[in-house]
């Protein structure tokens, strides 16, 4: 949410909308560390450079799952880096947000990760199953269009290697992913 409104967001004020926004982007957080707790320990893989902390990252999910109601248990949330995990399902990931390393923040100044400024190389990203599983959906509804008659020639070719670029990007999440040895978490 304040990923979205980083704008506002980077004067750091504190209260008011900021607050609101601080809650609501804890609980995103809390559903995403709960859907990926829920897809590792269900056999799902991941990948990515990130992909280690993401799952150390969900094994503290069961710790604060339904707990954030107040302002103070959100920044609790917010202010611990194992934890800062964001869904980016534009981008086909998730960002394990590490500023250090964040490729966004070498274009912007923001205290957030820029989710729509993603960048393919950074070495926060993490991909699972659910998100490869998109990919391969966008990608065949790229090719679709592609091979209308409808399409003209140079858009049907700009659509079709996008669909090569995702069908790429599944691939290697294939041929990478890690699966956890052991229900765990
Ligand atoms: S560039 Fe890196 S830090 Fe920024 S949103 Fe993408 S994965 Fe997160």
């Amino acid at each position: 949410m304040r990923t979205a409104v980083s704008g506002g967001y980077a004067a750091r004020s504190r209260d008011g909308i900021h607050e609101l926004l601080d809650i609501e982007t804890a609980r995103a957080t809390a559903d995403t560390l709960t859907t990926l707790h829920d897809d590792l320990t269900t056999g799902a893989g991941i990948s990515e450079p990130a992909a280690r902390r993401a799952i150390h990252a969900a094994a503290q999910t069961p710790a604060f799952v339904g707990s954030i109601r107040t302002h103070r248990q959100a920044l609790d949330i917010l202010s611990n880096p194992a934890l800062t995990v964001y869904d980016n399902a534009h981008s086909f990931l998730m960002c394990v947000y590490n500023p250090d390393r964040a490729l966004c923040q070498r274009i912007d100044t923001s205290d957030a990760p820029r989710l729509d400024r993603c960048r393919p190389t950074c070495a926060n990203i993490a991909r699972t199953d659910r998100h490869a599983d998109d990919l391969a959906q966008h990608a065949q509804s790229l090719e679709k269009q592609a091979d209308s008659e409808a399409v003209p020639g140079p858009l049907a070719e700009r659509l079709a290697q996008r669909a090569a670029h995702l069908r790429g990007l599944g691939d290697q999440h294939n041929r990478d992913r890690l699966i956890l040895q052991e229900p765990t978490l």
